[in-house]
């Protein structure tokens, strides 16, 4: 089924009788080539490049509840390739890039809107800090502009510039940076993927994982034993469990991360903004309401809600920035298991037990990362070596300390989690 316009139209004149489920509830079957474990954006996106790219469709992707009930439905949507040092560097513009083709290339809507994001700051330190990122970010070859006080107030005008504590000094845009929509974003690969004959298996809970003399023979599920010649572990904030099946301890804690959203408001917020004094990010999304964040809630679970505490601290950092939110009436806030490495970088890489391979690690960033961590993960699942985007994500850099990154290049403790 594909979708254009003159369908829509067709569809609406005839009551909509035509459409077709998007991917098939299929069964599992006994053995596969490539068991997918997490039917997350990760694992979807996966499992579509091994079927578009690589020509492998002999794949299962197994969720435990339903394809994309997970993080990739639970985010804030922010889509931008801003990082700082290698490793992140390519690997998110390389992600970037996929975003820019991705309507078309799964021929699906995902409402991908590059409406630019500016990130504030607040000193002269951090004016430095902005110039050397933009710089580090144009070397990438992505998109970086410094933006003045005054450029700043013709574009926000709605921010509070003069706030004794935290007065801004000016602003990193990048032009290419946006949002999506972050289910259609699950859907839009499901679809892909089931149509290259992968079956999507939900409600199948991975208990197990069995490995014979140190290779990995295929998973125990709640609907049964399903054998595969490969693993791949994706399940984002359960990686530390799932690894656990295969005797491993992973670098990866997990954390709780709010979002909050207020009613429909006309248009009033065209960019992606984030403060630089506080870890506080807001966009308007395509309904009107605002989609706000801030930081984690600092302790380690497995509970997808969060605290007071941190509710009135994302509070209080959005009205010192913007006062006019104090009118808006937030409707609602929830919670997502985030995986976080101690370097705030993510893990794409094979395992030590062979045929197992890992992806984690995604932090604060994994929606944006969506194609280009699917992309290069059906590469080293395809072909046992790294995508060149993703060479450095590798598993041996906590064990080692060699080749650690993070996103400010302030150290291996990245916001101390
Ligand atoms: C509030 C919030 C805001 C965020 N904002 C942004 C943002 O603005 N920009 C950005 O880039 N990123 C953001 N993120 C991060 C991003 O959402 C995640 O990093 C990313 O979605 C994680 O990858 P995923 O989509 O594959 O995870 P998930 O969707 O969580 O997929 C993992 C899947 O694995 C399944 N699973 C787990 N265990 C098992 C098992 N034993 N058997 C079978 N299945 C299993 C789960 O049910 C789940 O569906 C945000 C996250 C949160 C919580």
């Amino acid at each position: 089924m594909r979708f254009s316009g003159l369908r829509v139209l067709r569809e609406g004149l005839t009551g909509n009788r035509g459409w077709q489920a998007h991917w098939r509830d299929a069964s599992p079957k006994d053995a596969y080539d490539v068991v997918i474990i997490g039917g997350g954006g990760h694992g979807l996106a996966t499992a579509y490049y091994l079927a578009r790219e690589h020509g492998i469709t002999n794949v299962a992707v197994l969720e435990k509840g339903y394809l994309g009930g997970g993080n990739v439905g639970r985010n804030t949507t922010i889509v931008r390739a801003n990082y700082f040092l290698p490793g992140n560097s390519e690997f998110y513009s390389h992600s970037l890039k996929l975003w820019e083709g991705l309507e078309q290339e799964l021929n699906y809507n995902v409402m991908h809107s590059q409406r630019g994001q500016i990130v504030l700051f607040h000193s002269d330190g951090q004016r430095d800090a902005a110039i050397r990122r933009g710089n580090a970010m144009r070397n990438q070859g992505d998109d970086a502009e410094l933006l003045s006080v005054a450029r700043l107030k013709k574009v926000l005008p709605y921010l509070d510039y003069e706030q004794a504590r935290f007065p801004i000094y000016g602003g990193l845009l990048q032009r290419r940076a946006g949002t999506a929509r972050h289910d259609a974003v699950a859907w839009g690969y499901a679809r892909g993927a089931s149509e290259r004959g992968v079956d999507l298996i939900q409600n199948c809970d991975v208990t197990g994982i069995d490995i014979e003399g140190g290779a990995v023979k295929g998973v125990q599920t709640s609907r049964g034993v399903i054998r595969a010649k490969k693993v791949a572990v994706i399940v984002a904030g359960r990686s530390s469990q799932v690894a656990a099946m295969a005797g491993m301890r992973l670098p990866i804690e997990s954390h709780v991360l709010q979002a909050f959203v207020t009613e429909g408001l006309k248009p009033c917020i065209d960019h992606v903004v984030s403060f630089g004094m506080g870890h506080f990010y807001i966009s308007q999304s395509d309904k009107g309401g605002l989609v706000f964040g801030g930081d984690l809630d600092m302790y380690a679970s497995y509970a997808a809600r969060g605290n007071l505490p941190l509710v009135e601290h994302v509070m209080e950092a959005g009205m010192t920035l913007m006062p006019m939110i104090g009118q808006a009436k937030v409707l609602r806030s929830w919670g997502g298991i985030m995986d976080m490495s101690p370097d705030g970088s993510p893990i794409i890489d094979k395992s030590p037990v062979e045929g197992l391979y890992l992806n984690c690690g995604w932090c604060y960033g994994g929606f944006k990362a969506v194609p280009g961590s699917g992309h290069c993960m059906a590469h080293l699942l395809a072909t046992d070596r790294p995508h060149a985007a993703a060479a450095r994500l590798r598993l041996d850099r906590f064990r080692t300390g060699r080749g650690l990154m993070d996103e400010e290049g302030t150290g291996a403790q990245h916001n101390l989690h």
